[in-house]
């Protein structure tokens, strides 16, 4: 057998990187060790096109049963009528959605790239902007949140196919149910990827979009806190509004047009390590326990963004109702760019990713703001007094980006408080 120690000892790297660090991306998690040790498992040798009992391989009995479990679990944390845990990514259950709902060149719509929208919603550089026509809905400037007037007006004169709501920047609970009506007035269909709040949605904290919304899709890995992957969901399966019918006449279901999208539309052997993964995690998305961490990634989002605003940063919208917030720099510091403050924060072992704002004059490579979340540190045991640290540490930074002493300063304080926090510590 060949040792690969260079990879073995990344990996080893990468774990004590995690290990020291504050993670405040908001779009990562740690997972427990059994959705780790379900991914690292025997079911990575195993091809299985096609779906539970109608597959393309024998030998697919066991992970028939796994991935039968994935879908019971994830129906039951989402109050769901369907669902395929196939998608390999968020971006594939997105796309798989666009192949279901509409042909090349459709229109639909989606919130702007640098309004908090994420890259599948109609980005020029993704498929979704390449082989259809995405017509963007904003954020209103005074308030910082969805402007739903101005996507009734969009939808009216575009009328789209297909209305998207969700977002990867956005820290405000959404209208579904405006957005639904204003779907229903267009005749769209009304998809929401909430692969951001999931988490918060699966323990009831936020509103759930599948009594809302045709389609529902997410990552898991976010809030959700599973395995990297993606899921296509549905509070009611329907048949398809264009009369698509099978070779016996009988009109096809929404399921049958977003399952052959998936397989074989748009992927081939599903990865039934990371199903089984994904299951595991749904496990404990059905646990109290999960309440109790959902609840907690809340409550310090909201100190957080307290925190800072106490402290003269902007957040987009005042605040946050979810697990993340969009930090505006430009009224505490008008002349540091998102770019240089994540630079800076990574040096000090704090992660976060630089992000537009919304009507931001900066490029997406330079930015005036940074994006962060509290679903990572929660899981890592963080409570109220570590936002309160949290944002005294970031402060101390932004205020001399370019100092190395008071960086390395910093880092220090970092590493030293997060011995005392595994990783998983819910
Ligand atoms: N949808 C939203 C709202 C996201 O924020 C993201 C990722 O950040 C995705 C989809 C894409 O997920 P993935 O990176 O798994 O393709």
């Amino acid at each position: 057998m060949v040792k690969d120690q260079e990879i073995f000892d990344l990996i080893e790297r990468e774990h004590q990187r995690q290990l020291k660090g504050m993670e405040l991306i908001a779009s990562e998690n740690f997972v427990s060790d059994e959705v780790m040790n379900a991914m690292g498992s025997y079911l990575t040798n195993k091809y299985a096109e096609g779906l539970p009992g109608k597959r393309y391989y024998g030998g697919c009995q066991v992970v028939d049963i796994v991935e039968n479990l994935a879908i019971e679990r994830v129906k039951k944390v989402f109050g769901a009528e369907y669902a395929n845990v196939q998608p390999h990514s968020g971006a594939q259950a997105n796309a798989a959605v666009l192949l279901a709902v509409l042909k090349p060149g459709d229109t639909f719509m989606g919130l702007n790239l640098d309004h908090g929208g994420h890259l599948s919603h109609g980005s020029h550089v993704n498929t979704s902007g390449i082989l259809y026509n995405p017509i963007g809905y904003n954020l209103n400037k005074e308030t910082g949140r969805v402007d739903y007037d101005e996507m009734e007006k969009l939808a009216l004169e575009y009328k789209p196919k297909l209305i998207i709501g969700g977002g990867s920047a956005y820290s405000r609970e959404w209208d579904y149910a405006r957005m639904r009506k204003i779907a229903d007035e267009v005749g769209a269909l009304l998809m929401i990827d909430m692969a951001h709040p999931a988490g918060l949605i699966a323990a009831g904290l936020l509103d759930n979009p599948l009594k809302y919304a045709h389609i529902v899709t997410s990552t898991t890995h976010k809030t959700l806190r599973g395995p990297r992957g993606g899921i296509i969901l549905m509070g009611k399966d329907f048949d398809n509004p264009w009369g698509l019918t099978t070779k016996k006449g009988e009109v096809k279901k929404m399921s049958m047009l977003l399952n052959s999208a998936v397989f074989p539309g748009q992927q081939g052997g599903p990865l039934e390590h990371v199903i089984a993964a994904k299951a595991v995690a749904f496990n404990e998305n059905l646990q109290p326990s999960w309440k109790d961490y959902a609840m907690q990634v809340k409550k310090n989002a909201v100190v957080l963004a307290d925190d800072l605003m106490g402290r003269g940063f902007g957040i987009v919208s005042g605040g946050t109702d979810n697990h993340s917030m969009l930090v505006d720099l430009r009224s505490k510091y008008p002349d540091l760019t998102g770019k240089v403050a994540e630079n800076a924060l990574v040096a000090a072992d704090i992660t976060v990713n630089k992000n537009m704002v919304p009507f931001d004059s900066r490029s997406a490579f330079q930015t005036s703001g940074i994006r962060l979340g509290t679903a990572a540190m929660t899981t890592r045991g963080a409570k109220e007094d570590m936002m309160h640290l949290i944002a005294e540490l970031i402060e101390e930074v932004l205020n001399s980006p370019e100092d190395e002493k008071v960086i390395a300063r910093v880092r220090e304080k970092v590493n030293e408080t997060m011995k005392d926090y595994p990783l998983f510590a819910y």
